[in-house]
């Protein structure tokens, strides 16, 4: 463990009965670090907290805290400072006894408490609120008595379990900014555990991501949106179409699918430094794509590249507008558009032409996901999307066999 290392997770199990809640999980958390666990509910997000908090015991594997084993120091003796999403207030404790409760457990005499206290509350904008009871305070100053609490023993790191999971959405959205703020001024190592991937996507340096009790894919931000591991992360993480296909050949630099949802016989794509040997021929593999990255073109404008399809729906939803666009086998595609040409000149029942450019577009495995191991796995990044040959067989069919420009126009 180096000495930048704050919290490390190795091999850690967590059953409860027969139930595996957390299966193997690694992870280390660096000091200073925002470094969010991600997941849908029951994934095992909080149970990883809490055997971090020392509330759980795990059934295999072991936590370390600065370089020392804690696998079993009892939760007291662990430095960390916890925040539940319901706060936990002690409701008939002032404000100030209950920010100021670890302190005194730990024996801090009452003159440096109160200071303690005081500087704390000023730090997360509560500053005279010592006296008041929790009943008189808004979800938003209880959130922020709880943070307090948390961060007043000086913990080593700071265990956020959906804190602002209560709150409004407005409350919330001030709350995240006003947490950032606070954790980049004392620089604390924070764990944090939310199912929103908006608030783990702003707030994070990096993210681990959790299915059913394993990690997916632990990564910063950009990475795990533009580079996801595997069909569940691109699920996950904001919006992605994927298309199946299958994986037909690969020779150098470029790899050859059989797209089941075109007219299209095959689709070259280009990776740099691509092996060849991560798929064999006639897999199913899934070609990514976001909603964002997709240009429309009404298809009588179109210059006979990219993939043919029908509007099936158009909803204006303010910044953007969403269509959706049936291809050949039927599957549909999501496709997001930000500029007035394409929310003015293309209606629901229109025949479009779907384009993206080179670097926008990943393929994974079809049973990549599956695997509990995802490191290098099955993934492969694509450069390049490759353009429509003008060519096209006999019987209407065409096949890509150009890689030096872009299905896209962009490209
Ligand atoms: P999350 O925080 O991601 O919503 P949890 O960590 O709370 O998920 O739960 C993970 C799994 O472990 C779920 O299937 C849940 O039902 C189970 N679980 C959690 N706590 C207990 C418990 N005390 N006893 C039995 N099963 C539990």
């Amino acid at each position: 463990m180096d000495a930048q290392t704050v919290v490390e997770l190795s091999g850690m199990t967590k059953r409860y009965g027969g139930v595996t809640a957390v299966r193997d999980l690694s992870f280390s958390v660096r000091r200073g670090e925002f470094f969010s666990i991600l997941g849908p509910s029951g994934c095992g997000k909080s149970t990883t907290l809490r055997t971090i908090a020392g509330f759980e015991s795990v059934s295999e594997g072991s936590i370390e805290l600065n370089g020392t084993n804690i696998t079993d120091t009892p939760a007291h003796q662990r430095e960390t400072g916890m925040v539940f999403q319901g706060y936990a207030l002690f409701p008939h404790k002032t404000v100030g006894e209950n920010v100021g409760f670890g302190l005194k457990m730990d024996g801090v005499p009452q003159s440096e408490r109160e200071n303690r206290v005081t500087d704390m509350l000023a730090t997360v904008n509560l500053d005279g609120f010592e006296q008041r009871m929790p009943s008189e305070l808004s979800g938003g100053q209880q959130q922020r008595v709880a943070l307090a609490r948390a961060l007043v023993i000086e913990p080593s790191v700071l265990l956020l379990d959906e804190p602002l999971a209560a709150l409004d959405l407005q409350l919330r959205q001030d709350m995240r900014l006003e947490l950032q703020r606070i954790q980049d001024r004392l620089d604390i190592t924070t764990i944090y555990v939310t199912h929103d991937q908006e608030e783990a996507l702003s707030m994070s340096d990096r993210i681990l991501v959790l299915d059913s009790g394993k990690s997916q894919q632990i990564d910063t931000p950009r990475q795990l949106y533009n580079n996801p591991n595997n069909q569940f992360v691109a699920d996950f993480i904001g919006e992605a179409n994927v298309l199946q296909t299958r994986f037909k050949s690969a020779d150098k630099n470029v790899i050859q699918l059989e797209p089941e949802f075109s007219s299209m016989e095959t689709v070259s794509v280009m990776e740099n430094g691509f092996e060849g040997s991560a798929f064999s021929q006639g897999e199913q593999v899934y070609l990514n794509i976001r909603p964002e990255d997709i240009d429309i073109h009404p298809l009588h404008e179109s210059p006979g590249d990219g993939l043919t399809a029908e509007i099936t729906n158009k909803t204006f939803i303010g910044k953007t507008t969403q269509f959706v666009a049936a291809v050949g086998d039927g599957q549909e595609i999501l496709a997001e558009a930000s500029g007035l040409a394409a929310q003015q000149s293309i209606d629901t029942g229109d025949m479009v032409s779907l384009t993206w450019s080179r670097d926008d577009c990943t393929v994974i495995g079809g049973h990549a996901w599956v695997l509990s191991n995802h490191a290098g796995g099955q993934r492969i990044h694509m450069n390049s999307l490759v353009s429509q040959s003008k060519h096209g067989s006999s019987d209407g069919h065409h096949t890509f066999h150009s890689y030096n420009s872009s299905l896209g126009s962009s490209g």
